[in-house]
């Protein structure tokens, strides 16, 4: 069975009105994974909050207490320029990144091979002392660091597809070859930083606006399958965005929903060649409702498989 990871107050974090990063992109999901019945096929579980010292792997002590200090009674505090933040948003950022060290947890006892964390907001773009386009606490740094903390686990790998750049990802690890960060994105495309960073372990593929499913298909091929088999990652996470889907209004990438079917089959194969088996999944982007929902159905459904 594969499990399922998700906290309501994910639904509590809220930027402006109209913000294209909004709690409906998780109540869409939700709503079509009951609706289809793929719901109870999952083992559903609640998410717990990370706590402090799991935070402090990946971000710096005097930027957290400023998230706290920060955070407001009501109304909404401008981070940075793409950033807000509310009275419950730190909590909704602390279960995103629960829900990734749980998962970890989840495939490292062997309760379940595939975890699937349905959470918000995204967490890719922040640093260690950094929020970052929608991004407060980076969850799948955090899960990844978390991993390699145990002494069972090595080498981590972390496969990115969000349309964006997993800039915060990478700054993480990139002094730290334990993890291989694969990210491919649109191409200069948001966020302008950290994307030719030119390592063994840290693989970026750039595609260009306008790129379809089969020339991103031969990119993802090419860069990514030469260095997980080289690799060799004893547990595979992924940072699922599915904004480069063709209807998504906040990337240009013209994939579609067999495009993340075949992707999530690359991923599962290569977990199972390499890994044991074992994926954790997080939502990244995604922001056109009705793909979205649909994407993550059918990534639920290859995880599963
Ligand atoms: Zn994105």
């Amino acid at each position: 069975m594969t499990a399922l990871l998700t906290n309501m107050l994910c639904l509590e974090h809220q930027m402006m009105p109209r913000h294209p990063e909004r709690p409906a992109r998780l109540t869409a999901v939700l709503e079509h994974l009951g609706a289809t019945g793929l719901m109870a096929e999952l083992d559903v579980r609640e998410a717990p909050l990370a706590e402090r010292q799991a935070l402090l792997r990946v971000h710096d002590a005097a930027y957290l207490d400023a998230l706290e200090r920060l955070t407001p009674q009501q109304g909404l505090v401008q981070l940075e320029p793409d950033t807000f933040m509310g009275r419950r948003s730190l909590l909704a950022a602390r279960a995103v990144a629960g829900a990734a060290l749980a998962g970890v947890d989840v495939v490292l006892d062997g309760a379940e091979r595939r975890v699937f964390c349905a959470v918000r907001p995204p967490g890719h773009h922040a640093e260690e002392s950094a929020a970052m386009g929608f991004c407060l606490l980076n969850g799948i740094a955090v899960a990844a660091t978390h991993a390699l903390s145990q002494p069972v686990i090595d080498r981590v790998a972390i496969l990115d597809f969000d349309v964006h750049h997993g800039n915060g990802t990478v700054a993480a690890f990139m002094d730290n070859p334990a993890a291989l960060v694969c990210s491919c994105f649109q191409f200069p495309h948001y966020p302008y930083r950290l994307q030719d960073v030119d390592r063994p372990h840290i693989v970026n593929t750039p595609l260009p606006a306008g790129t379809k499913g089969a020339a991103f298909r031969r990119a993802v091929e090419r860069d990514w399958l030469p260095a997980l088999d080289a690799f060799q990652p004893q547990l595979i996470l992924v940072s699922a965005g599915f904004d480069a889907h063709a209807a998504d209004p906040l990337g240009e990438l013209l994939l579609d929903e067999d495009d993340f079917r075949w992707v999530t089959q690359l991923v599962v194969a290569a977990a199972k060649q390499h890994a044991g088996g074992r994926v954790v999944s997080v939502l990244e982007g995604g922001y056109d409702l009705a793909a979205l929902a649909r994407c993550v159905h059918i990534h639920i459904e290859e995880l599963a498989a």
